[in-house]
C-alpha cells in the first residue's frame, strides 16, 4: 500500500496563501527560492507525524501546486487555475482574502512561534481558531500556565472574595460547595496571533470563567471577547 501524504491543513495553507498575495501570478513555480524556503518551513512544523510524511512531503512542486489551487478564487487572475483542491482552501481564501494584513500578521506569528509548541499537545479541527493549529496550543499552553492561573484566582479571591465567572457569575464553590472551591478557568484574552510563546502571561490577559462560557468562547473561528458572550447571553435571557 503506498502512503498518500496527509491532507494540508489551516496553518499550512495560511502560509501558501501569504506567500501567494507576496507573488505575481508568474512566479508560483517551483524554482521559486521563496518557494524552496516555504517547503523548508513546511516540512518543519509540528503537525504531521513522521510516520505520515514521504519524501516528497510538501516538496516545492506541491507548494507550487497548492498555490496555484488559489488562483481560481483570485479576480485578478485571468486562467482558470487549477480545478483540483479542497473546502478548506476556499474557506481560508475567504476568511484572509479581504485582510491581507491580518494574514501577514498571523503568517508571521506561526513563523515565530512554531518551534516553541511541538511538545504541547495538539487539538482537534473543530477547536482550532482560525489562526491555526499552532497559535491555538500556544492559547492553551498560555492560559493553563500554573502559575498564572493560580496568582490569577488568588487575585480575583483577594477582590472579590470568590472566583465567580466573568460572564455569567457562576461560582463554583457556591454550587458545588467545599467540592468546588478554589476551582475555576482562566482564558486567555489576547488575540491568537498576538500571543508570544516566551512572554510572561500577564494577570490582566486572564479571565475567570466557568467551563461552560469557556467553551462558548471558544467555539467560534474568531476568538470571542468577555463581553461579546456576554451580550449572547443576555440576548438569549431576554
Ligand atoms: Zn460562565
Ligand atoms: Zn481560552
Amino acid at each position: 500500500m503506498s502512503k498518500s501524504n496527509p491532507n494540508w491543513t489551516r496553518d499550512e495553507l495560511i502560509l501558501v496563501l501569504d506567500l501567494y498575495f507576496q507573488l505575481e501570478h508568474g512566479q508560483i513555480t517551483s524554482r521559486n527560492p521563496k518557494i524552496i524556503e516555504l517547503s523548508d518551513l513546511l516540512n518543519a512544523l509540528p503537525i504531521h507525524s513522521k510516520q505520515r510524511k514521504d519524501q516528497k512531503f510538501r516538496n516545492p512542486n506541491g507548494v507550487a501546486m497548492k498555490m496555484s489551487n488559489f488562483l481560481r478564487f483570485d479576480p485578478t487572475y485571468e486562467g482558470r487555475g487549477l480545478e483540483s483542491g479542497s473546502k478548506l482552501d476556499q474557506v481560508v481564501w475567504e476568511e484572509y482574502e479581504s485582510d491581507q494584513m491580518l494574514l501577514a500578521q498571523v503568517a508571521q506569528s506561526i513563523r515565530d512561534n512554531y518551534q516553541n509548541v511541538s511538545e504541547l499537545p495538539p487539538i482537534s479541527d473543530e477547536e482550532t481558531f482560525r489562526e491555526g493549529e499552532i497559535l491555538t496550543r500556544l492559547h492553551r499552553y498560555r492560559e493553563r500556565d500554573p502559575k498564572a492561573t493560580k496568582n490569577k484566582k488568588k487575585k480575583m479571591l483577594a477582590e472579590t472574595g470568590k472566583l465567580a465567572c466573568e460572564v455569567c457569575g457562576f461560582d463554583f464553590y457556591e454550587v458545588y460547595g467545599e467540592l468546588g472551591k478554589g476551582f475555576a478557568e482562566c482564558h486567555h484574552k489576547t488575540p491568537v496571533h498576538q500571543l508570544e510563546a516566551n512572554q510572561r502571561t500577564r494577570l490582566q490577559d486572564l479571565a475567570i470563567v466557568c467551563s461552560n462560557c469557556h467553551r462558548m468562547l471558544h467555539r467560534r473561528k474568531v476568538i470571542m471577547s468577555i463581553d461579546e458572550l456576554k451580550e449572547i447571553r443576555q440576548k438569549q435571557e431576554a
